[in-house]
């Protein structure tokens, strides 16, 4: 069938698939959007239909409204969470969702990770930041959309682009990136930065952050405005 959102959901296709291959998700669990900004709409993954199963023509083309635009099955549940942060963040072109296990401990320990070394610093410069656990009341309201309204909070002193990453206290991450497939890249280092973390953690529970100058070293050389590492 053709659409003039072909190549839109075929983006978002791809990223999804990359969920499972990197063992970031079982069954269904996940969801992975792209977005196209000129058209102020995304293609996400269906609600429920299981990886294996999956073909670009399942994505569901949503505006920012959250109205489907095209698209036979219902789209993710975390349809609004999507909505809520393309419309917070300007310049992401891609949002990911999952339950990964040990960014998702972390998340459920309602604790940020601390940023132990430099392969998190390369990534980005401070914590991984966790968004206070919600409230009755905002489950009450409207759960999706109140997790997006979660973590906009949490990047009120923020900037989405060097911090591409959050953990919903009590519930799992969220990455981001200026495109599906880079969003689906932060989703992957998030997992290794909370493993690490966790490891380290775990040999010694005293560990101490990074000294500021090597955060600021590794983070600048890779992505300041004089980068010059692996670009
Ligand atoms: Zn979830």
């Amino acid at each position: 069938m053709s659409s003039s959102y072909s190549e839109l959901k075929r983006q978002a296709w791809q990223a999804n698939m990359e969920v499972p291959r990197r063992g970031l998700a079982i069954y269904t669990f996940g969801n992975v959007s792209a977005y196209d900004a000129q058209r102020a709409v995304f293609a996400i993954k269906p609600s429920g239909v299981a990886y294996d199963t999956l073909t670009a023509d399942d994505m569901v083309v949503v505006d920012l409204e959250g109205n489907v635009v095209e698209g036979k099955l219902r789209p993710s549940s975390d349809t609004k969470t999507h909505v809520a942060l393309y419309r917070a963040f300007d310049g992401i072109g891609g949002i990911v969702h999952t339950h990964s296990t040990y960014a998702t401990a972390w998340a459920q320990a309602c604790l940020p990770i601390p940023i132990f070394g430099t392969t998190h610093a390369d990534h980005l410069a401070e914590d991984v930041p966790c968004t206070e656990l919600m409230t009755a009341e905002a489950v009450e309201r409207d759960y999706e959309a109140e997790t997006g309204v979660q973590i906009i909070d949490c990047f009120r002193n923020r900037d989405p682009h060097r911090t591409p990453m959050v953990l919903v206290a009590g519930h799992a991450p969220f990455t981001w990136g200026k495109t599906a497939e880079k969003a689906v890249y932060h989703a992957v280092v998030l997992e290794e930065l909370a493993k690490m973390a966790h490891a380290t953690r775990t040999i010694e529970p005293r560990s101490k952050r990074l000294p500021e100058h090597l955060i600021r070293k590794h983070f600048e050389r890779k992505h300041g405005k004089r980068a010059y590492y692996g670009q």
